[in-house]
């Protein structure tokens, strides 16, 4: 079919100004890249939610290998900022807690493993609330301490099998993705007493202990406690 001359140029003249509108259009949704100067207590996960953009993009665009350590003073590239940030609305994150005294000596390990998944590690909506620790199905999971177990749950959401322990001084441990809890609610259990045997029931891609110790309820990174006494282990670089 031939095109007659005028009609060729209409629509050229269409492509262009479509051409145009679209690279105008594409100019005023880029997004530009910001800078955020890291502030004393301020995490990623805080910094990110601040900004509206994922955790993930902020830890690929910066290459950071641990994402738990942030210092303060550093200088973040924050990508894909879709609108303006005057004033970064930034939540104050948490400090660190000080450890209670029951805690100032360290906790014996759990289960002897390599640590496969850190503390504050991005998850797809949250951080990562303890450590994983990888070990082989049916492996003893000792308790850290004495205490109470106030949770023996045979599915706990994508904790799966999950026991918890409250010990002294407000500071709870939590033993995830268990193939078989071996204690009951209410009872009593010492430090070093097998309290599970490790799986991976709930969302689990390997068998490893999920192991987290909250001060008052909230969480606090469990290598700042373990591995002063006990039993050693590895930590391996982030998956
Ligand atoms: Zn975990």
């Amino acid at each position: 079919m031939r095109l007659d001359r005028a009609v060729t140029r209409r629509v050229l003249i269409l492509l262009a100004v479509a051409l145009a509108g679209g690279a105008r259009l594409a100019a005023e949704e880029k997004t530009a890249d910001l800078h955020h100067t890291v502030r004393r207590g301020q995490t990623l996960y805080s910094i990110a939610r601040a900004y509206g953009v994922s955790l993930q993009r902020i830890v690929q665009a910066n290459g950071i290998k641990n994402p738990s350590r942030i210092r303060a003073g550093s200088r973040l590239v924050i990508p894909d900022v879709t609108h303006p940030v005057a004033t970064p609305p930034i939540t104050r994150g948490r400090p660190m807690r000080p450890l209670p005294a029951s805690l100032a000596d360290g906790l014996p390990w759990p289960a002897d493993g390599v640590v496969v998944s850190q503390f504050a590690s991005p998850r797809r909506d949250h951080q990562h609330q303890g450590v994983d620790i990888k070990v082989p199905e049916g492996t003893p999971v000792h308790a850290v301490a004495d205490g109470v177990v106030t949770m023996a749950a045979e599915s706990y959401g994508s904790y799966g099998r999950l026991v918890m322990i409250r010990h002294d001084g407000a500071v709870t441990s939590y033993y995830g993705h268990n193939v078989k809890n071996l204690v009951f609610v209410g009872q009593r259990v010492e430090a070093g007493e097998p309290v599970a045997l490790a799986g991976h029931s709930g969302n689990a891609s390997c068998d490893h202990v999920h192991f987290e110790v909250h001060v008052k309820g909230v969480p606090i990174d469990p290598m700042r406690v373990l591995g002063r006494k006990g039993k050693t282990s590895t930590v391996a670089s982030q998956p």
